[in-house]
């Protein structure tokens, strides 16, 4: 039990050995790469994406179909047929597939057609839908809420955990600070902390918490050393059209050359630990 102020984690220490498998895919013995769009806007958008994405080494394709956005006027996905989108450019490359969930009443749906849930950073404290969402099979990806302590975001995870859920990822996104040359201020002693608490694998996503495409490369290779377990990229074939976050939105090469050298330093990473890539 990992005792925080007066706050009890009871699960987030039990989780030793755990194996997250989303489909046939072992999330913990692998290191997680994630990439896709923002948003699935076409069938043949998301499909040429995971096509290039799959190419450069990704083992996980995201897009979301559900889209939080700041304004209402802004596009918000494609909702059910996304998810078809992205379940068929799943299949024709052999990824297993991930896509926000943001409303208790979309989850079975979400589960149907996708492999991995996220919870997003606006509903990092939805307790409803945590609680919902804990009680399903698939894997979830939960992401840090933008004005979480390290202990908020813990206890998020701990509303999922406690409906039994194992199969877990927390992922470090950025948060608001006063800062504003980047996004959102990139936490990498988060990945730190919460590795030396719990043993829930930690990823980092780097597009939201940057924002910019000319530090990614630099702060991937920082995540890797700070011990991340994946590290989650928004790639776009067209980032001039992209009808979300293409300003922060990788061609495919510029994906492929991050890949090639987050691949290399996490070789060096467990070389120096003494552990398995
Ligand atoms: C996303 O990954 O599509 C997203 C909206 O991220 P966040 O919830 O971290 O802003
Ligand atoms: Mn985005």
């Amino acid at each position: 039990v990992i005792e925080l102020s007066d706050l009890k984690l009871v699960y987030s220490s039990d989780l030793a050995d755990n194996v997250i498998k989303a489909g046939n895919f072992d999330l913990t013995n692998n290191f997680m790469l994630i990439g896709g769009p923002c948003a699935v806007e076409t069938e043949k958008q998301i499909l040429d994406i995971a096509k290039q994405v799959k190419k450069s080494g990704a083992n996980i394709l995201r897009g979301g179909a559900y889209k939080p956005r700041t304004s209402p006027y802004s596009f918000a996905g494609l909702g059910l047929e996304g998810l078809k989108y992205l379940q068929e450019a799943g299949e024709a490359v052999t990824l297993p597939t991930v896509t926000e969930v943001m409303d208790t009443r979309d989850i079975e749906t979400v589960c149907q057609y996708c492999d991995i849930m996220q919870i997003g950073t606006r509903n990092a404290h939805n307790y409803s839908l945590l609680r919902e969402a804990g009680r399903q099979d698939k894997p979830v990806i939960l992401k840090r809420g933008m004005n979480s302590t390290i202990e908020e975001w813990l206890c998020s995870v701990e509303y999922l955990l406690k409906e039994g859920k194992k199969n877990v990822i927390l992922c470090e996104r950025g948060i608001r600070t006063t800062e504003t040359y980047t996004r959102n201020t990139l936490d990498l002693s988060a990945v730190c902390v919460v590795k030396k608490m719990t043993k829930i694998p930690v990823i980092v996503d780097i597009s939201h918490a940057t924002g910019r495409k000319d530090i990614m490369e630099d702060l991937c290779l920082a995540s890797v050393m700070a011990g991340c377990d994946g590290l989650m990229l928004e790639v776009h074939t067209n980032p001039n059209k992209a009808l979300c976050d293409g300003k922060q939105s990788l061609r495919p090469n510029e994906y492929s050359n991050i890949v090639f050298k987050v691949k290399e330093t996490r070789k060096f990473y467990c070389v120096l630990h003494k552990s398995a890539v």
